[in-house]
């Protein structure tokens, strides 16, 4: 089994659907009300969980109501919660969603996502040595990013940043990074002036850009090359990016070739937007084989 580590976010997702959504000063009745656990860093756990990989996520929730049910969802899925850490007189990170009228508003409220600083992360330093491959985002302190490319790059272990959500990354981050999977829009704000050919050039094998069910660019070093993605009935594409993340760091970190890497990523993901929810479409290991 690999050894996967994710510094990352962790949250509750408050999910309301209505059929009318709600303009300033006013107030709608809305069909149902779900809470389910989601946050990029335990979305991309959980994944890679699921996909066989031995899974440390390090990150912050509160000493609420949903710092406990998103602690058992990631034991439930098999991720190591020893650095996890419930903060007391916090509230945990939440994500207040309202589904209305074919489309989607959410108000973010990052919580004890804010508390994964550097100086947490340097509590848990045994199993980032230890790790074959380390995964981070961008719901997380940059400060933190910056901090964890740092020991990463100076102890050796490969680092798969996702800049999601969308924010400037500085050139030593790029640098240390071994892996980058923007999606299309991230990629602008991570390459300001660039377009997607030039940086990919710029970076062969090592930038990834996901362009939904398109699939995923790269440069090999002599070309550029688009892997396809699996044409499927597509129910909710929430969490394709966690999916395909969490893949392609499993599979590189067995030793896979990029190209076969990004195959199982693919086919991953594409499962994953089958079914409604993003933890809930995001398949086993034996899903995956079985569909490959
Ligand atoms: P994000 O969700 O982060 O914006 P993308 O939309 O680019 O990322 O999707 C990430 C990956 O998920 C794609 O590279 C592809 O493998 C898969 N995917 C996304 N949407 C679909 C779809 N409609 N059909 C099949 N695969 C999809």
């Amino acid at each position: 089994m690999v050894k996967i580590v994710v510094v990352g976010s962790a949250s509750m997702d408050l999910v309301v659907t209505s059929n009318k959504r709600p303009g300033a000063g006013e107030t709608v009745l809305g069909e149902s009300f779900k809470t389910v656990p989601g946050g990029k860093g335990a979305n991309q756990a959980v994944a890679a969980a699921r996909l066989g990989a031995e899974v440390t996520m390090i990150g912050c929730v509160g000493d609420d109501h949903y710092g406990e049910i998103i602690i058992r969802n990631l034991e439930e899925n098999g991720v190591c919660t020893s650095f996890m850490k419930p903060v007391t007189h916090t509230e945990s990170g939440t994500a207040h969603i309202v589904l209305a009228e074919g489309d989607n508003s959410i108000v973010v409220v990052k919580g004890a996502n804010d508390l994964v600083t550097p100086s947490y992360v340097q509590q848990a330093l045994r199993p980032i040595h230890e790790a074959d491959m380390v995964l981070i985002q961008q719901e997380i302190p940059e400060e933190t990013v910056e901090y964890v490319s740092q020991v990463c790059h100076a102890s050796g272990v490969p680092l798969l940043l996702n800049p999601a959500p969308a924010r400037t990354v500085s050139p030593e981050v790029i640098a240390r990074a071994s892996y980058l999977t923007p999606n299309e829009h991230e990629t602008e704000i991570l390459f300001p002036g660039l377009t997607a050919e030039e940086a990919l050039k710029q970076y062969p094998n090592k930038l990834f850009i996901t362009v939904g069910k398109q699939g995923v660019r790269y440069h090999d070093g002599t070309r550029e090359v688009t892997v396809p993605a699996y044409p499927v009935e597509a129910v909710d594409t929430t969490g394709a990016g966690d999916t395909f993340n969490a893949a392609f760091a499993v599979a590189l970190a067995e030793g896979k070739s990029i190209a076969a890497s990004l195959r199982f990523a693919n086919r991953a993901a594409s499962l994953s937007v089958m079914k409604f929810g993003a933890q809930g479409g995001m398949p086993t290991r034996q899903e995956v084989e079985e569909s490959l």
